[in-house]
């Protein structure tokens, strides 16, 4: 789609979210229990988060037990770092980790009043937790992804039951968009579907402030902002890897000494995970078929393989 055409379908979605106005949300002041769904690296991240800056009780769902094991033995790690650095004292850690509840089915969510999901990048699974989520959850809930690229319009409707004209749950649907490693990384993107209500964009803001973020705000377009400007690069230094340009020491290091980032492209997608690296590529091409988006075969070849970065152990570094 041309960009003038994007930019309009943007303005109209802007004004569209002024009209939509759906009662039943609570302000963010409100929120007492956060549901956090996935407790990989972001779930993790955004739950310790929530506990620490807002001090919610956060119930942690996944449907693996091993990572909920795995997510909490971390998450007491970077508590243990915070004291012996004397960011926050032992009582205050402690106070933190004991809002943070583990459990392995949805329907612990049936009293959050604002639920994140952090579940891989896969739309259909996507689709699927939040049918289930608007059935589960209170009616004053909002319903937020932390998706990187798919469609939050899209995620909405699958909140309708096959009605679309009821936006009863659809419009308390938004994208609250954290950054990799959440503690550290200040910035959220929120974006909202065509169905998201006023009430609920300007929640999904403020609680992002609770937390201590700074939230911007961008259209439901490709990969929003963040991701249609970082995917790209990285990408692009793939290729320049599978081609020969450079090594991957010379890569990094000239991105990382000549651009002022603390992290080269191809040791950021080791961070963020090869497989979410070419979903959003994916997402990119497929979404506006332009083959500026088409992802390197070498990116491919590494997702096939299992090297998905740091944590499988192996990708473009050993870890
Ligand atoms: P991850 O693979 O580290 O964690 C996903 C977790 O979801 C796993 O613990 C898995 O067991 C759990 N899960 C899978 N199916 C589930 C289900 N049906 N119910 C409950 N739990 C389930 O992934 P991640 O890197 O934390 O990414 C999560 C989301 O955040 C993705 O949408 C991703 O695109 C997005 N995101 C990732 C980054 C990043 O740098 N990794 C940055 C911003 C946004």
């Amino acid at each position: 789609m041309p960009s003038n055409m994007l930019a309009r379908q943007a303005l109209r979605a802007s004004r569209h979210v002024r009209c939509l106005s759906s009662s039943a949300v609570r302000p963010a002041a409100e929120v007492k229990r956060l549901g956090v769904v996935g407790a990989g690296q972001m779930g993790l991240g955004i739950a310790l988060v929530a506990a620490t800056k807002a001090g919610v009780p956060v119930t942690l769902v996944d449907s693996s037990q091993k990572s909920l094991d795995k997510g909490l033995a971390f998450a007491d790690k970077l508590l243990a770092k915070d004291v012996a650095k004397q960011r926050i004292t032992q009582e205050q850690a402690d106070a933190a980790r004991a809002l943070l509840k583990p459990h392995t089915t949805l329907d612990e969510l049936s009293s959050a009043d604002f639920v994140i999901e952090a579940v891989p990048e896969i739309p259909e699974l996507k689709f699927d937790i939040f049918a289930k989520l608007a059935e589960i959850c209170p009616k004053h809930a909002i319903l937020a992804t932390n998706t990187s690229s798919i469609s939050i319009t899209r995620i909405a409707a699958a909140t309708t039951g096959g009605n679309p004209t009821d936006t009863s749950n659809s419009s308390r649907v938004v994208s609250t968009h954290f950054m990799n490693p959440v503690p550290v990384q200040k910035g959220v993107e929120i974006i909202a579907g065509l169905q998201t209500s006023k009430e609920t964009l300007d929640t999904a803001v403020e609680f992002c402030k609770r937390m201590g973020k700074i939230a911007s705000v961008s259209a439901d377009s490709p990969g929003f902002l963040a991701n249609r400007i970082l995917m790209p690069y990285i990408n692009e230094a793939i290729i320049c890897l599978e081609t020969n340009v450079g090594d991957r020491d010379s890569i990094d290091a000239i991105m990382k000494n000549g651009t002022n980032v603390p992290m080269g492209p191809l040791q950021l997608a080791d961070f963020i995970g090869l497989d979410t690296c070419l979903s959003i590529m994916k997402v990119l091409y497929t979404e506006t078929s332009d083959s500026k988006y088409r992802p390197s075969v070498l990116l491919k070849n590494m997702v096939d393989a299992g090297w998905l970065g740091k944590k499988s152990g192996k990708g473009f570094y050993d870890y």
